[in-house]
């Protein structure tokens, strides 16, 4: 079965999908995305990823996109055209077509691009074996709350990663804080069990994985806190793991090639990924 791609109000086939070469998301990378989980057919946590697009297309002062009702129609109707179960649903709206100039065009309709595929299911070892993270400097902007498609900094400290061989990579700020992975939020667990990640402000992205587990942490009733933490308090941990749409929650064993605890992943690491997965299949 071919690829189908929603493009600015058609579908296509992914070899005939394209955008135009002044499109700006193309020139500037002006523009946002989110990327949902489909499960069993469902759209995983629909409601916040909608919400938190919203915000982005705000920030970036982008107006006039879709709106959610006939977008959720778009997304439901290229998950169908792929035959999409078990996958991931793309969506990536930016500021429009205008020759290229810096500053906003007067004259621009949002562009509109969502694609789907399906993923396997995701490698048994890293939830029971964990995976290790690097630790880099966080050479990225002031305004990582917002999810635009920008993301050279991201991709290259996932590429460190991956030549380091390890999974994520996690940034540090200049205060030597842990900020997020590269596509993930970071958390630990204290020597005390305090569940620990940092807060949502302009540094990290405030992932919708994360969004979730905290309302499971409160539900819960886990010792609690939203504050930065250093790549020290980090090794020195119990437990560590990352969270996002396409890894659920995953313990993390290593990080910059020593273990963390053990080695092995934590029990209430275990125990959350447990209560985040039953909240994917509610
Ligand atoms: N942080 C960054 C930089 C990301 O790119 C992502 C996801 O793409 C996340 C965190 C996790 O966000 P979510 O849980 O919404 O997937």
């Amino acid at each position: 079965m071919s690829r189908i791609a929603y493009v600015d109000g058609a579908y296509r086939r992914h070899g005939e999908a394209a955008v135009h070469i002044e499109d700006r998301g193309y020139q500037f990378a002006d523009g946002v995305y989110e990327v949902i989980a489909v499960r069993a057919g469902k759209l995983i946590d629909e409601a916040p990823h909608l919400v938190r697009l919203r915000r982005s297309l705000a920030e970036l002062r982008i107006a006039g996109a879709l709106a959610d009702a006939p977008l959720k129609v778009v997304l439901r109707e290229v998950i169908r055209r792929n035959g999409v179960v078990n996958g991931i649903v793309y969506l990536q709206i930016t500021r429009g077509i205008a020759p290229r100039d810096h500053a906003f065009p007067k004259v621009a309709r949002p562009i509109v691009v969502v694609t789907a595929r399906r993923s396997r299911p995701a490698n048994p070892k890293l939830a029971e074996e964990g995976i290790g993270v690097i630790t880099i400097p966080d050479i990225r902007w002031q305004r990582c709350d917002i999810k635009t498609i920008s993301l050279i900094g991201n991709v290259l400290g996932k590429q460190q990663a991956r030549e380091a061989g390890s999974y994520e990579a996690w940034m540090v700020d200049r205060d030597g804080h842990v900020t997020e992975g590269t596509s993930t939020n970071a958390w630990i667990v204290t020597g005390d069990n305090l569940v620990l990640t940092r807060a949502a402000e302009n540094a990290i992205l405030n992932g919708v994985t994360r969004q979730a587990l905290i309302e499971i942490i409160h539900r819960e009733g886990y010792r609690f806190a939203e504050r930065p933490f250093t790549v020290a308090e980090a090794k020195a941990a119990r437990e560590a793991f990352l969270t996002s749409t396409t890894s659920d929650v995953t313990p993390v064993v290593a990080i910059d090639g020593q273990p963390v605890a053990n080695g092995v992943p934590g029990l209430l690491t275990q125990k959350l990924r447990a209560d985040y997965l039953a909240h994917i299949v509610e």
